[in-house]
């Protein structure tokens, strides 16, 4: 028989005395008690902080901390403390006192008299074992090991704090089995307990370490996931869960269908108290199990709805890319002073199949989220630059093309190679392409937006800042970074006949222009009123709907034909 597997218990010592220690390990291993030996107070507190045990023996008198401080800090500072039992060769009143002060159970004098010091221990650790044993019954399901609803109510509690504090969203999950009457009913209730356990089982590998998985009694099982950054996120693990659960288990030469139902509540959605998240969940529950069961319900169906709607969207997206679903769109830039558009700007759509056009700012946004902005990004690069030659071949003046890279592209895709490719493809003059960027995009992670920036500029790219004047208040980074070209976001076009503060706007950000030598294009202009100011205020280029729309590449064919 393995005696290891079986010890009596678990000792921490601690003496400065390397003599003492080697005694005190020797009859505690003779009691077959498993034995952790400390050199000093500090290491014995660290190694109680790390680990449990049923019992810790100081010494009194150690250089750096004392047993008496030792035994202090333990009692206060460690979450599951061992019983102390403190080794002085004072045992006068003074010493002794301050010893059960500190918290020790117990103390013992040198000389020490060994059969007394046994007896003590194995009380001692006895003792502190049922302790455990209680406390353990007390917060615990008997019959599966995990935390039972009081624990759940204290663990929920804590997380709801730690939400509120770092203002973050917390799921609690219901999951009941669907079917676990009818199994008690008809194969017994101890087999009900295997499908229970398996459940638990599976359950307890999918969740990850900083999520509380409870058994409340019955069927039931809640989850607290805490720390959640997407809605859809949670979609995702009910979804996972429920495939963990739904499995076939084997009782009684029967081959059981397990299924669960999961209901959803959301800190802060559907509430900040437990009180109101557990009965929202429960509610949501209930409506899963309406529905058949096998389920997963939110208790705010608009929640629902929309971690479900991301969920299809990625997966149609992604999908969408396979099938070669998304298209480019053209809209010209205008040059002010002459009347002719000479650039374009490419904007994708995506042609779905049964739901037809579908505008950028619907499915970017996921595309950015899930890293589908990459392959997204390639081919709408592929696309212009195609376009952009096969323009060239048919004789239409376009001059240069402008393409919108989005946050996550332009720090993870390799856009100085992939351009490069593209470029040597089609033969093309780097200078004559455009790359339109946010000020957040280059804000976001300056050090390396400034070295990506100045290796696309030194290929002879043109750099633009997007959606200029809505971002940042700090423009320095104008002088920094390689910039040609700033486009004054629509919102000051709008207001730019009546509003003084945008016309203040863009004066100033013209002012800026000239001063550092950058293009200037005023985006969104409607109406000729609003082209005329904007030409009075000295704008080089202008983009919107007074021109066009963006539109197909091949209406621009049809434009030119017509008038020829
Ligand atoms: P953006 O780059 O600021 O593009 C300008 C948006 O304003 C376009 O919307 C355009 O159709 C619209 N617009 C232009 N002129 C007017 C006007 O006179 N009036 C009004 N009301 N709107 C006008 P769109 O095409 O829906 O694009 C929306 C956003 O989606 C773009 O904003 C851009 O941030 C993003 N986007 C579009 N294509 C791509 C792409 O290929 N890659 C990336 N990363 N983002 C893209
Ligand atoms: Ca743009
Ligand atoms: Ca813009």
């Amino acid at each position: 028989m393995d005696a290891s597997a079986h010890k009596a218990g678990n000792i921490i010592i601690a003496d400065d005395d390397p003599s003492i220690l080697l005694l005190l390990r020797h009859i505690l291993s003779e009691e077959n008690y498993d034995v952790t030996e400390a050199r000093s107070g500090m290491e014995a507190i660290e190694l109680c902080r790390e680990f449990t045990y049923d019992l810790a023996i100081f010494d009194l008198v150690m250089p750096d901390v004392d047993g008496i401080s030792a035994c202090k800090e333990i009692t206060l500072q460690v979450s599951n403390p061992p019983p102390v039992l403190i080794i002085t060769s004072l045992d006068d009143d003074a010493s002794v006192s301050s010893a059960f002060d500190a918290g020790a159970i117990d103390y013992i004098t040198k000389p020490i008299n060994w059969s007394v010091f046994k007896q003590r221990v194995k009380r001692i650790v006895e003792s502190e074992q049922n302790r455990q044993k209680v406390k353990r019954l007390e917060f615990h399901d008997s019959l599966t090991g995990l935390p039972n609803r009081t624990l759940l109510l204290d663990r929920l509690e804590s997380a709801t704090l730690r939400a509120q504090r770092n203002q973050s969203m917390l799921a609690l999950l219901m999951v009941d089995i669907d079917n676990l009457k009818l199994i008690n009913e008809t194969l017994g209730h101890s087999n009900g307990d295997k499908v229970i356990m398996s459940v638990a089982n599976r359950l307890g590998k999918t969740i990850r370490d900083t999520d509380t998985l409870s058994r409340s009694g019955g069927d039931e099982f809640i989850l607290i996931i805490e720390n959640i950054q997407q809605l859809e996120d949670v979609g995702l693990m009910a979804a996972k869960f429920s495939r963990t659960i739904e499995h076939s288990l084997t009782i009684m030469d029967q081959d059981l269908h397990i299924k669960a139902s999961i209901g959803i509540s959301m800190y802060p959605q559907d509430g900040t108290d437990i009180g109101s998240l557990l009965s929202h969940s429960d509610a949501a529950l209930y409506r899963a199990k309406e529905q058949g069961g096998n389920i997963y319900e939110f208790y705010s169906p608009d929640l629902g709805r929309q971690a479900r709607r991301r969920l299809e969207l990625e997966s149609n997206l992604r999908h969408a890319l396979e099938n070669d679903e998304l298209v480019v769109y053209y809209q010209p830039k205008i040059n002010l002073t002459t009347g002719i558009a000479e650039g374009m700007e490419a904007l994708v759509r995506w042609n779905h199949p049964e739901k037809g056009i579908i505008p950028p700012d619907d499915f970017i946004p996921v595309a950015e989220e899930t890293g589908l902005i990459i392959p997204l990004g390639k081919q709408v690069i592929e696309k212009a630059c195609a376009q952009f030659k096969q323009w060239q071949v048919d004789n239409i003046p376009v001059t240069n093309i402008s393409i919108n890279v989005s946050g996550r592209q332009f720090k993870e895709q390799n856009l100085v190679s992939l351009l490069q490719d593209v470029l040597n493809k089609h033969q093309l003059d780097a200078t004559h392409i455009e790359l339109e960027l946010t000020e957040s995009t280059l804000l976001k992670n300056e050090q390396q937006a400034e070295s990506i920036l100045n290796e696309l500029h030194n290929m002879g790219l043109q750099i633009s800042i997007d959606d200029f004047g809505t971002g940042y208040a700090s423009l320095s980074y104008l002088k920094r970074l390689p910039i040609d070209i700033l486009k004054i976001d629509k919102s000051f076009t709008d207001g730019i006949l009546h509003d003084p503060d945008d016309i203040a706007i863009v004066n100033a950000i013209y002012g800026l222009a000239k001063g550092l030598g950058l293009k200037l294009v005023a985006e969104g202009i409607e109406t000729s009123e609003q082209l005329e100011k904007i030409k009075q205020l000295g704008v080089d280029y202008g983009q919107g709907y007074l021109w066009s729309p963006p539109r197909p590449a091949e209406q621009y064919l049809e434009l030119l034909e017509s008038l020829s």
